[in-house]
């Protein structure tokens, strides 16, 4: 299997060879094509498979070099540093500069965030408590979500962000592909799972 058989566009592959990646890891080579499929995924995966390419190349592929001023993709992440490594992913690949990612989590002052959103934005990548405050202060729309990403969702679960996920949601249209990554599948994975996903293919590497 190589990174050229799953349908991503040339600019994708170069930056993926840019990369010095061969070959596309277990969970990439299921989950590109079913994430540039349109398909909602279910995914078991540790850090260090290579979970965050499987969902941001074939989401970068999706959202084609077009800004618009609303974002279209949301990753949800447990932490700050996981949210900027996702949003360091998303610029190493997105070669073309042109899709605008902004990075959201808490501790730090809200201006440089509001205003990154008055300026339009692509990709959001966000710890979910944050967000909410954005959100519930008017100064972030994702009624244009189109891809709704939770990743590393059993840590997000351990730390007690169930609730500010589910505020979170209510600001995300219910049309839309939903993938779930996470290391571990308990009850209440499963639980939030089954009520945010549609016929997902499920992946465990
Ligand atoms: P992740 O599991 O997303 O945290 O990725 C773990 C590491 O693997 C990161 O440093 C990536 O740059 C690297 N990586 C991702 N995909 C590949 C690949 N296909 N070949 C080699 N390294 C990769």
């Amino acid at each position: 299997m190589s990174f050229d058989q799953l349908g991503l566009a040339p600019s994708l592959l170069d930056a993926v060879a840019a990369a010095g990646y061969d070959t596309p890891t277990p969970i990439q080579a299921k989950s590109i094509p079913a994430v540039l499929e349109g398909k909602d995924v279910l995914a078991a995966a540790q850090t260090g498979t290579g979970k965050t390419a499987a969902f941001t190349l074939p989401l970068l592929h999706r959202l084609g070099e077009t800004q618009q001023k609303k974002p279209r993709v949301l990753v949800l992440t447990p932490t700050r540093e996981l949210a900027a490594q996702v949003n360091e992913s998303v610029k190493t690949y997105g070669k073309s500069g042109l899709l605008r990612s902004a990075v959201i989590f808490g501790g730090v002052g809200y201006q440089p965030q509001i205003s990154m959103f008055k300026k339009g934005v692509d990709i959001v990548v966000a710890t979910p408590g944050r967000l909410l405050d954005l959100l519930q202060q008017g100064h972030v729309d994702l009624s244009n979500i189109e891809t709704l990403v939770l990743d590393e969702a059993d840590r997000m679960l351990d730390m007690g962000f169930i609730h500010d996920i589910k505020r979170v949601l209510k600001y995300v249209p219910n049309k839309r592909q939903t993938l779930l990554f996470s290391a571990t599948f308990s009850n209440d994975i499963r639980k939030l799972a089954s009520g945010l996903l549609h016929n997902p293919i499920e992946i465990d590497v």
